[in-house]
């Protein structure tokens, strides 16, 4: 008998490693699977450091790890079941697309078995989910969270929620004062063990991550700074509770260019790699709120991000693929432009979160959605090419929370998760950052050739979809403002959209 244990399972503590003490381990490292995007050399190095210190912290404690060094994940399950023939193997069913069947069919193909078993790491089983859900195709996070608040009883008081209210978002949309001082982000710097994958990685996919589809290198591999083991990913959560937590509400919106990080918990990598399990993040944070004055709006919303859109997210994906990865009910179709991987444009904001994404692989979600998602949806970017490149360029990328985030939240390609689409002119980029008060465009022009490209985008954004958006009444408001344009004002915002797509296929923005 032997516990399989995926790349994204690394934990001892749940699923079938915790209960099967005896059970031999079987964990294949597998090149090929580095080969699929031109991933980020920090999300390699990440995924294989955590692999390999999770092998020898097992094998630590006396547990007997087949740790294989393969190309293909296929070759590792043959090298061991020519050791073991007919084994019967037990594994937790990885959250991709169908990611259970295949594995299954995999074993099966090398006469052995493998038993698919429920996920532990996340907190809301699929049976707990799909009661909640029922027959519906179309979901509201609000109303899950609520739903999982109550199963879980975080943050709850009786029946009702802490503090009389559910959500506190109104308090949660500041940017910091002048002279506001951000805290300095956690960083690690690599052992041995990581010392020796960045070189490998450095050597094996050399070409690869420096070569994306557009050419010119992109990442370098160093400076490495992600957690890689349990007790660095413990570090990153006490960190963030004695030192981010308290500001995490009101600043969770705000972006800034002297800090990448501002409070947000940077535990993401580690969580989605299972280093760090959803509940003791959840644990520490409200036990924290209990034993001091910590800010309720700021708990509560950290735990909507954990339990609530994580949670969701899985779930989501989980019942509308394989249809949501190829949704484009917008029908978008413009290329991805080269600036994503290269940073170069004159626009402030997408040069300062590239190169940041470029930097370590991170971006905050609010940079996510609303510089970067943002910006692709309203110049006509494909949803699935804007899909890839996030799968690609992040350290916690993978497709099942980067699909419904990229698909359905960033680019309105689906509406099974949002009422409408996430985008703005640059009024919404001035209000939440500093970013345009050193831009080479002018926030408040639309039209002319240095006004901002977010205002005359926006506006052909809403002109281009007017068929499918006009009657969404949360578009109301927006729709009237766009009438108030005369048609020579529309004609030049159009002239000038069609400019600046163009500069951006040229790579000219
Ligand atoms: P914090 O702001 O501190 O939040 C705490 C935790 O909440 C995160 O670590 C994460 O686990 C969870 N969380 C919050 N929002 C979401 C969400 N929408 N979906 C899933 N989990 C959420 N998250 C990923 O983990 N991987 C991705 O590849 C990813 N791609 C994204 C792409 C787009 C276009 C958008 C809009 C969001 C994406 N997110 C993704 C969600 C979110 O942006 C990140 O989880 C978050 O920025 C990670 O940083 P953090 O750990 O500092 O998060």
């Amino acid at each position: 008998m032997t516990v399989l244990v995926l790349g994204d399972q690394l934990t001892a503590t749940r699923g079938p490693l915790s209960r099967r003490p005896d059970d031999r381990v079987l964990m294949i490292e597998a090149t090929e699977f580095a080969r699929r995007h031109p991933y980020h050399p920090h999300k390699l190095t990440l995924v294989f450091s955590a692999m390999r210190h999770f092998r020898d912290d097992l094998r630590a404690r006396g547990r007997s790890v087949d740790y294989r060094q393969v190309e293909t994940f296929a070759d590792g399950i043959d090298a061991h079941l020519r050791e073991h023939p007919g084994d019967e193997l037990v594994v937790m069913r990885p959250p991709s697309y169908r990611g259970g069947n295949r594995l299954r069919d995999l074993v099966d193909e090398h006469d052995g078995s493998l038993d698919v078993v429920q996920n532990d790491l996340f907190l809301c089983s699929s049976e707990s989910f799909d009661e909640w859900a029922g027959d519906r195709s179309s979901y509201r996070h609000e109303d899950f969270y609520r739903f999982v608040r109550r199963e879980t009883g975080y943050l709850m008081e009786g029946g009702d929620p802490v503090g009389g209210q559910w959500n506190y978002d109104d308090q949660n949309r500041e940017t910091p004062p002048d002279g506001y001082e951000p805290p300095e982000p956690p960083a690690f710097e690599p052992d041995e063990t990581t010392r020796e994958v960045v070189e490998w990685v450095t050597e094996t996919f050399a070409g690869e991550y420096d070569e994306p589809p557009y050419g010119g290198d992109w990442a370098d591999p160093e400076p490495f700074r992600w957690p890689v083991t349990q007790e660095q990913a413990r570090a990153v959560l006490d960190h963030f509770v004695t030192e981010r937590l308290d500001d995490f509400g009101p600043y969770q919106d705000a972006m800034r260019t002297d800090s990448w990080a501002m409070h947000h918990s940077l535990l993401s990598a580690a969580l989605n790699l299972g280093v760090i399990h959803p509940r003791r993040i959840l644990d520490r944070v409200t036990n924290a709120a209990e034993e001091r004055d910590v800010p309720l709006n700021s708990v509560e919303g950290f735990v909507r991000q954990v339990l609530g859109w994580r949670e969701f997210m899985r779930h989501v994906y989980r019942r509308e693929m394989p249809d949501l990865a190829s949704a484009n009910q917008l029908d978008q179709t413009e290329p991805l432009p080269e600036l994503f991987w290269t940073g170069e444009t004159d626009m402030a904001c997408l040069s300062d979160v590239v190169d940041g994404v470029r930097e370590r692989g991170y971006s905050h979600h609010i940079e996510r959605l609303m510089i970067l998602s943002n910006f692709a949806t309203l110049l006509g970017v494909e949803p699935q090419a804007l899909n890839r490149w996030f799968h690609a360029a992040y350290v916690d990328a993978y497709h099942w929370v980067t699909t419904p985030n990229v698909v359905g939240m960033g680019t309105f390609g689906s509406a099974v998760l949002s009422t409408k689409p996430y985008v703005s002119s640059a009024n919404y980029v001035d209000t939440m950052s500093d970013y345009c008060n050193d831009c080479h465009f002018y926030k408040t022009k639309a039209t002319g050739e240095r006004a901002c490209p977010f205002n005359s985008l926006y506006w052909d954004f809403l002109d281009r979809n007017a068929d499918k958006l006009r009657n969404n009444h949360r578009m109301n408001l927006v729709y009237s403002h766009l009438d108030d344009k005369d048609e020579a004002e529309i004609e030049t915002i159009r002239d000038r959209a069609a400019s600046l797509r163009e500069r951006a296929r040229r790579g000219d923005l």
